[in-house]
């Protein structure tokens, strides 16, 4: 059940739930000297269809300090949620990529720049392996981000002085790391949180699965403060946009629709009569292309179930159709009082009301029952 103010009482347990395996929940409790407790859900918390997501802040009851094992009996309310991976009040997505080995392609990179925006959460973009191209790309880049709207962080893991500069940047903060193959991602996680490799490959070794199966997400506490999550590895993010809201992704069209309005509201800024947002910019066509992509989608469409794609489907160069993770499908950014209650009754509209709900949560075939 969701928790209001009044009932966070200053002498309760409460922490953060950074790993789902089942049906138990690890819970770092708040304190100076994190402990954490392997949790399950209260009975009451399970007839409602409370679904416990990672991120989620939890009370814990019942706590048996020797054992270490808890009991969950309160959500808090939720600011923000992502279904993929499945995760609770993330603040941000750090999106890196690499300047060099691989080059960066500055579609692919849009393609997780246009996923990232969708998601609401902030987006930080970290271009890695700076160490492997000279000033003038460099230059390059940041003057051509800039364009797009962005203000990357360029770094190098082999550089003690620029990665550095990433820190400050996590701190307090719940962040998920996403981006294709082979940028330095791992490596990323392996400076900042050393036991992340330890922990994964425990975890991974008794469900007998790898860390990077779409459902699996586990949070990591930072040393200075803040938490940072993984996502599962994907090298071309799916985009189920509709056209209309393709725009808001892009902010160049933001930053021109807040100089001055288009004619019509619903304005694709194709060649609509005084259009504020028009085709001098670096990316349009590449907006463009992806507006087609959508309406290429969105006349075939896939069956809905509850509210949500069945399937996630992608058209593939020739014309194949793959199936893709998906980095999310709903978020709420800066929560009223309404919109909370909105997510909340989504989050109820998507929970199946069995108590092994989770068993499927956590499960690869996740994808398929979603
Ligand atoms: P992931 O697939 O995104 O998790 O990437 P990895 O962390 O596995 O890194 C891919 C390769 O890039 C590894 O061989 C790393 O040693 C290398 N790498 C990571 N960061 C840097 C960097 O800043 N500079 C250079 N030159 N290589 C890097
Ligand atoms: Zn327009």
């Amino acid at each position: 059940m969701a928790a209001d103010a009044s009932t966070l009482d200053v002498f309760s347990l409460w922490g953060v739930v950074t790993a789902v395996q089942a049906n138990y929940y690890w819970v770092t409790l708040d304190s100076e000297h994190p402990a954490s407790l392997l949790c399950i859900r209260r009975a009451r918390l399970k007839k409602m269809g409370q679904r416990v997501m990672v991120g989620d802040r939890v009370q814990v009851v019942d706590p048996d300090w020797e054992g270490q094992r808890g009991a969950i009996a309160a959500v808090a309310p939720r600011q923000t949620v992502l279904e993929r991976p499945p995760m609770a009040n993330a603040d941000q997505l750090l999106l890196v990529f690499a300047l060099a080995e691989p080059d960066l392609d500055p579609h692919q990179l849009s393609r997780f720049l246009v996923k990232a925006e969708s998601t609401g959460l902030e987006v930080l973009l970290c271009l890695n392996k700076q160490d492997l191209v000279n000033e003038e790309t460099r230059h390059h880049w940041r003057q051509r981000l800039g364009q797009w709207g962005y203000d990357p962080l360029l770094i190098s893991l082999h550089e003690e002085s620029s990665w550095a500069a990433l820190l400050p940047r996590l701190q307090g903060r719940m962040t998920v790391i996403s981006g294709p193959s082979g940028v330095g991602k791992s490596s990323l996680i392996n400076r900042l949180v050393p036991e992340a490799t330890a922990r994964t490959s425990a975890v991974s070794g008794k469900l007998g699965r790898g860390r990077h199966t779409t459902r699996h997400v586990e949070l990591f506490p930072l040393p200075q403060g803040g938490l940072l999550a993984d996502t599962p590895g994907f090298n071309q993010p799916d985009l189920t946009l509709s056209a209309l809201d393709l725009g808001s992704c892009f902010p160049e069209i933001r930053q021109r629709l807040a100089q001055g309005a288009c004619q019509f509201t619903d304005c694709l800024h194709r060649d609509e009569p005084d259009c504020a947002v028009g085709h001098d910019w670096d990316r349009y066509g590449f907006y463009r292309d992806l507006l087609a992509e959508a309406e290429t989608l969105s006349s075939s469409q896939q069956p809905r179930h509850g509210g949500q794609p069945v399937l996630k489907h992608k058209v593939g160069d020739r014309g194949k159709i793959h199936q893709e993770p998906m980095l999310q499908a709903k978020t709420y950014r800066r929560v009223s009082r309404r919109r909370q209650r909105q997510a909340l009754e989504d989050l109820h509209y998507t929970t199946l009301d069995t108590a092994t709900d989770l068993d499927h949560l956590d499960d690869d075939s996740g994808d398929l029952i979603r």
